[in-house]
């Protein structure tokens, strides 16, 4: 598995620096909010998990999962919601965590949802962002690094479902893309 990696973009070591400071962040801007923080499924799984851990205030948790990606490493355009919200968002200061946007249609299609669901606040935290990839205008709240436009795995983020157990993020070599 770490031998189909060509670079290691960041290390676990700067990942968890990284996310504990917008967990003191969010922990101040959510502060007697008990805000719902919304993981958006698969990829977010492990920074919501590293997240919520560095957030010091009383929180809910829910999650979500939308179609947007399938196997392939580009987006497919059609988002689709493949598994709902347990809990109402109505009045509720929710948070996403998503693992990185990259089009931005996924984001988009989801606030708009919650938006429509009459949250009282609907603000993003990515860890990553591609800002060159983008064809929707759309901006995270909170943003942990900023990407080349490259492919990436680890951390949450599969290709093929796989690689998501990587604790750094990198970029696959490309050889193996062509298997
Ligand atoms: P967007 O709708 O912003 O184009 O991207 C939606 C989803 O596609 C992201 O939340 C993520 O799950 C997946 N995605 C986007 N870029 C990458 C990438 O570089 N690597 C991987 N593994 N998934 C990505
Ligand atoms: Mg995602
Ligand atoms: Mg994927």
């Amino acid at each position: 598995m770490f031998n189909d990696i060509q670079e290691v973009l960041y290390t676990e070591e700067q990942l968890q620096t990284k996310i504990k400071e917008l967990g003191e962040t969010l922990s101040r801007d959510y502060e007697g909010r008990n805000p719902l923080v919304i993981c958006v499924l698969k990829g977010a799984f492990i920074f919501m998990a590293d997240l919520v851990k560095n957030m010091t205030i009383p929180l809910e948790l829910d999650f979500m999962a939308v179609s947007s990606y399938g196997t392939a490493t580009k987006s497919s355009g059609v988002v689709k919601i493949l598994k709902d919200l347990d809990v109402p968002v109505e009045g509720r200061d929710v948070l996403i965590v998503e693992d990185i946007i990259d089009s931005g249609l996924t984001l988009s299609y989801l606030i708009d949802v919650l938006e429509r669901r009459n949250a009282n606040s609907t603000r993003v935290v990515a860890l990553f962002d591609k800002p060159v990839r983008r064809t929707v205008g759309l901006e995270a709240d909170y943003r942990g690094f900023e990407l080349p436009d490259a492919f990436v795995v680890g951390y949450g983020l599969d290709y093929a479902e796989k690689y998501r157990n990587l604790p750094f993020i990198g970029i696959l070599k490309p050889e193996v893309y062509s298997n």
